[in-house]
């Protein structure tokens, strides 16, 4: 087997959701880094691999970014061919640039696989269309945690007229709201908080801007949760195959 870096996307949860490149480079893989927001049943597709858990969650230290490029480099330059599975896409909010840029510079091949983002898998398993004809012509991806802590432009998110889907939002709903309310964006905009996206455990809770920390206390949200903020949110129709899925999901119904 040639040594190669697969940075694969391992979608939101739902195993179903992965595309079928990522299947194929997951059984062609000899070692797999896998993240925490990675659904472990994934790992099915390759029972042939060595596993490694990179990443902690909740309030731990996370693998230091350094270690694990270091390791994927070790791996690769023993020969060997290494996935690392990252939730979501993993170029979008997931490092996986920086990381195909680090290795490529270093003589490694590698090769980046689409996998489906939270924020829009979120919106769809809740039967919300972020993009809507007469309603919103258009999405923004934004997370609400910089390394740096540099404020987002708020005024221009909240005059943008597309739907805003805000990633790491949890911890950050007071600047998300009082940012957008200052930039101009409507109090009763409706938002929505999805909480565990195309999971068994996934939670829906409807909103305004005015009412998202109030809200969002009530209903207890934790990471990982994607907030979708737009007009769309109260255009949503109802999520029925989804509910098929997943009978045990427990979806509160919107306010
Ligand atoms: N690369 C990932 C994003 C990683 S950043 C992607 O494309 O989805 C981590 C953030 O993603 C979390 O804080 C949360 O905002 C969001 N997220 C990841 N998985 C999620 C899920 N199943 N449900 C809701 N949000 C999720």
């Amino acid at each position: 087997m040639n040594a190669k870096v697969w940075l694969i996307g391992a979608g939101p949860g739902d195993p179903e959701l992965l595309t079928l490149k990522a299947v194929r480079a997951l059984s062609e893989a000899e070692v797999v880094l896998i993240d925490d927001l990675v659904n472990p049943l994934i790992l099915t597709h390759c029972p042939q691999a060595r596993v490694v858990a990179v990443g902690k969650r909740g309030g731990c230290r996370s693998t230091p970014q350094a270690f694990i490029q270091r390791l994927m480099l070790r791996y690769a330059r023993q020969g060997r061919c290494v996935a690392r599975l990252k939730g979501g896409d993993p170029c979008i909010f997931g490092r996986g640039g920086e990381e195909a840029a680090w290795l490529q510079a270093r003589g490694i091949e590698t090769e980046l696989v689409n996998g489906i983002t939270a924020g829009l898998a979120g919106a769809t398993q809740c039967g919300i269309s972020l993009t809507l004809r007469g309603v919103s012509r258009g999405v923004t991806l934004v997370t609400a945690h910089t390394q740096d802590d540099s404020p987002l432009n708020w005024q221009a998110l909240a005059q943008g007229k597309t739907t805003l889907v805000v990633y790491m939002g949890v911890s950050k709903l007071d600047e998300v709201q009082q940012g957008l309310l200052a930039g101009g964006l409507a109090a009763d905009t409706p938002v929505a908080m999805i909480e565990n996206a195309s999971l068994p455990q996934q939670r829906e809770q409807h909103s305004t801007l005015l009412r998202l920390c109030e809200d969002a206390t009530r209903f207890q949200l934790r990471s990982p949760a994607i907030l979708v903020i737009g007009d769309v949110v109260a255009e949503q129709t109802p999520a029925s195959t989804l509910l098929q899925a997943f009978p045990s999901r427990r979806g509160l119904a919107p306010r």
